[in-house]
């Protein structure tokens, strides 16, 4: 159930109508707007049931929520949520681009990564040092290394940086290294991790598992919100189907339809989507045309030469055009697309 508020609702009608809810063994989230605010509940709505909100001071509306997730539902929230990432806000009216290569291999590749990013309007670096790799023997990341490099470019560039983590053992280092972490598509339903990364204060990106619905996706960033951390952003980045001419099927409607149904910030990955470099443009711009708030991309500065994922990744080159040319998408779509910077001229800091 929510309950929206008139707009000269005072805090002690909201605190009163909040213990009332309380009082029954319900869970309430507040969520406050410029015009009103939402008081949500969560738990066993039972028992609201014969309690008369609409004649208490301050109530406007009494709706239920008939949707299997309540935290991340459109109505529970007075407004879009928004998140703080170094210089942006994701969410908010500038386009964002979180861009870097699929796995951290080594300092230098790292730091020309870094600065070709910021240099061209990217909100923040991402780098996998855990990686999920199908098969056993192929290259699984710097692990712990991994972490250092990404918290050492972080201090020395001033970027907000963005990694993988799969594991409930190393949720605290990586929440210490990282400014995002970043649930993969094979750990979306990993209820564990879930919950893990829900106690602590860090934004979560969490990719839409690659036979997962939409319903799935967004219960699954339930587990997270319902304890506490409500900074998720959804990313769709492809799912499987029959078509074995992309490595993914780039579900392009699953923006719209996340948009409708959540006010968390909504990603696309063009890169895992298709899986080759060419369909990276055309899908990241379909995905800005589609209202998504962001985008992942991967970028290498020698694709022959990564360890994971080299077939997919932009050159230098491709990166600068395929950020250029995005702008003029953005802004169709009603955004501010990133904005280029000169070299070293770049004002990024870590988020707190
Ligand atoms: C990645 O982002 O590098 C990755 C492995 O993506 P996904 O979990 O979507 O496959
Ligand atoms: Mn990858």
């Amino acid at each position: 159930m929510i309950i929206v508020t008139r707009p000269d609702a005072t805090d002690e009608q909201i605190d009163r109508i909040r213990e009332r809810v309380e009082a029954v063994g319900v869970r309430t989230h507040l969520s406050r707007g410029e015009h009103h605010t939402v008081i949500g509940c969560v738990g066993d709505e039972e028992p609201l049931a014969e309690l008369p909100f609409l004649s208490m001071p301050g109530v406007e509306t009494v709706h239920r929520v008939m949707k299997p997730y309540k935290l991340a539902a459109r109505e529970f929230a007075a407004e879009p949520t928004r998140i703080r990432l170094g210089d942006s806000l994701i969410g908010g009216q500038e386009f964002t681009v979180i861009a870097g290569p699929c796995s951290i291999e080594g300092w230098e590749m790292l730091s020309s990564t870094a600065a070709v990013v910021q240099e061209a309007g990217g909100a923040a670096l991402r780098g996998g040092a855990f990686k999920p790799r199908t098969s056993p023997y192929s290259f699984r990341g710097l692990g712990m290394e991994g972490l250092e490099l990404l918290a050492r470019i972080r201090e020395e560039a001033g970027i907000p940086v963005v990694t993988e983590v799969m594991d409930t053992r190393h949720v605290e280092a990586v929440a210490e290294h990282a400014d995002v972490l970043q649930i993969g598509a094979r750990n979306m339903q990993n209820f564990s991790l879930l919950s893990e990364v829900g106690r602590i204060h860090r934004p979560v990106l969490l990719k839409r598992g690659m036979s997962s619905t939409i319903k799935d996706l967004l219960l699954a960033a339930e587990y997270i919100m319902q304890q506490g951390n409500m900074e998720v952003i959804l990313c769709e980045r492809g799912i499987r189907t029959f078509e074995t001419a992309t490595r993914n099927t780039f579900d392009l409607s699953a923006i719209p339809v996340l948009k409708r149904e959540t006010h968390l910030p909504v990603f696309a990955d063009p890169t895992h989507a298709g899986g080759i470099r060419e369909l990276v443009a055309p899908l990241g711009y379909a995905a800005v045309a589609a209202g998504a708030d962001g985008l992942i991309v991967e970028t290498h500065p020698d694709p022959a030469a990564a360890l994971s994922d080299g077939d997919q990744a932009l050159t230098f080159g491709d990166f600068r055009k395929f950020m250029a040319g995005l702008v003029p998408f953005a802004e169709a779509a009603g955004r501010v697309g990133p904005q280029s910077k000169k070299a070293g001229a770049s004002s990024h800091s870590s988020a707190a």
